[in-house]
């Protein structure tokens, strides 16, 4: 039995393959017990890779564990349903002869969606008898990990354009067309900013490259890095022009794991025909008996996930997806209005103002009652993701508390809320940041609410506390040495932002 075994009193193997074999059940439970130590993943209002399917989806991926996604002729089924999640997606995006290919998630579908830029740029330079040896590419220094690392693995020349306040934290896409020359292979659009939310404007984009085109002759093509907006989008925003509508956007991923749906270890890439599919990227294998043709990073992967995406298409339909994307956007606005109602919080997203307002510095609720005063109000189009920091007013009167100290006390309450700075230009503002997915339910954001005001009401507290002893100890050692000793003694209150 587990804690009768050896393992119960002696150290558990860490760096050395043990000499001796462990009885299943006692193994089990050892590593079962000792990953009690991590985070809840529903409590994680930091990730937006989902964390929650059905029983029946998890039987599927149980059933389908063991099988690799790369034998192709093994596993004729398996290849078949992810030609039909390519085509379903495909038609979600507006495509009309789409090509592509399920991956390990939305970095693998980056790094495969940069290099055909990269080759088709390439194969432009050459036939015009120019230089191939300085690619460049375009993004926001927004941009996720995975957009620079493309740029640093496969040496392209990375061109960050600086967020701001007035290009609303995300790419500014004058710049980004002021930034282009013959060597830009391509610029990466983000739908949806990790940081924030926004939207990049995608067709607006799409409009001042044509206008660059036709100044320079330079025809400069989009990828849209749609990682969580990909499968939000379409369902909550169907009117937004961000995908294979507009002639530019050449290529699109997107992470079947974030608001696809599925568990972590599903990504998508797809290209609006096999014309920006460059023949360089794909490999023809004559192998285990018959001709396949692949253009992954990753041989070996598992088909669990993406059989479980397909579940996702058959089981929720259109009507499903849109029904949770509504919800998680409906959600994630009440959770921003309740931070400002708070008095110490402002909303640096914008998913909760009315179409085309931007700031923080009228809250949302008045922005949308004046909209009101119009007409039916939208909402602009973002992911249901709320980002947001303690206002100026706050700051002022309790200036020793650390934002990072409400991280840390809803850490205390299981929640785990990421703070953290805003991009390069921006970094002096600290933003605390949740991701409202379907498990985060309107009870549970009632819950939330709480407990985050209850976190700066007790930072407030704890301020004026230490402040109030301050003054006392000094205000007392002058006048009375015996009282200022008595002083010394009080019980000091906590403080949550000092660094001991
Ligand atoms: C999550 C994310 C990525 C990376 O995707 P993975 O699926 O985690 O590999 C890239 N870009 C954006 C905008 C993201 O949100």
């Amino acid at each position: 039995m587990a804690y009768s075994s050896r393992y119960a009193v002696q150290e558990i193997p860490k760096y050395k393959l043990p000499k001796s074999s462990t009885e299943a059940k006692v193994a089990y439970q050892l590593i079962h017990d000792e990953l009690e130590l991590d985070g809840r993943p529903s409590m994680n209002l930091a990730s937006f890779v989902h964390t929650w399917m059905e029983d029946e989806a998890d039987k599927l991926v149980y059933e389908n564990i063991a099988k690799n996604l790369s034998d192709q002729d093994e596993y004729p089924a398996t290849m078949t349903i992810q030609g039909r999640c390519i085509s379903i997606i495909g038609n979600l995006w507006h495509a009309e002869a789409a090509i592509g290919t399920a991956t390990v998630g939305s970095s693998e579908a980056v790094m495969l969606g940069g290099l055909a830029l990269k080759k088709r740029w390439q194969e432009r330079q050459r036939k015009n008898g120019k230089d191939t040896s300085r690619p460049n590419i375009i993004m926001g220094n927004n941009a996720q990990v995975a957009l620079e690392k493309f740029a640093r693995y496969f040496d392209v020349e990375m061109r960050l354009i600086p967020v701001s306040e007035e290009s609303h934290h995300i790419l500014d896409i004058h710049k980004a067309v002021e930034a282009c020359d013959e060597n830009t292979i391509g610029i990466f659009c983000i739908l949806g900013s990790t940081f924030t939310g926004h939207f990049e404007d995608v067709l607006g984009l799409s409009k001042l490259l044509d206008d660059y085109e036709a100044k320079t002759g330079l025809d400069i093509a989009i990828h849209v890095d749609a990682a969580s907006g990909g499968f939000v989008a379409p369902f909550a925003f169907p009117d937004l022009k961000w995908d294979f509508r507009l002639k530019r956007v050449v290529s699109i991923n997107a992470s079947g794991h974030k608001f696809g749906l599925s568990y972590c270890g599903i990504g998508w890439v797809l290209w609006r025909s096999t014309d920006y599919l460059p023949k360089e990227l794909v490999f023809q294998l004559d192998y285990l008996g018959s001709i396949e043709y692949t253009y992954n990073l990753n041989f070996s992967r598992p088909a669990c996930f993406m059989i479980s995406q397909y579940y996702n298409f058959i089981r929720l339909g259109h009507e499903g997806y849109k029904r949770v994307m509504e919800n998680d956007l409906k959600n994630a606005r009440l959770f921003a209005y309740a931070l400002e109602e708070t008095g110490s919080f402002d909303v640096v997203s914008d998913l909760h103002r009315p179409l085309n307002v931007f700031g923080w510095h009228k809250t949302g609720k008045e922005q949308v009652a004046q909209a009101k005063k119009k007409g039916a109000v939208k909402y602009n189009p973002a992911l249901p993701v709320v980002s947001f920091k303690l206002n100026d007013e706050f700051k002022k009167k309790y200036p020793h508390v650390q934002q990072a100290a409400i991280s840390t006390l809803l850490r205390t309450k299981g929640w785990i809320v990421p703070n953290y700075k805003l991009p390069p230009a921006e970094d002096d503002t600290e933003i605390l940041r949740v991701v409202v997915r379907e498990s985060l339910s309107r009870e549970m954001i009632d819950r939330l609410v709480i407990d985050v005001r209850e976190a700066a009401d007790k930072l407030k507290e704890v301020e004026n506390e230490a402040s109030q002893m301050l003054a006392d100890v000094t205000g007392v050692s002058t006048k009375n040495k015996h009282e200022a000793h008595e002083h010394r003694n009080v019980k000091r209150p906590k403080t949550f932002n000092s660094t001991c």
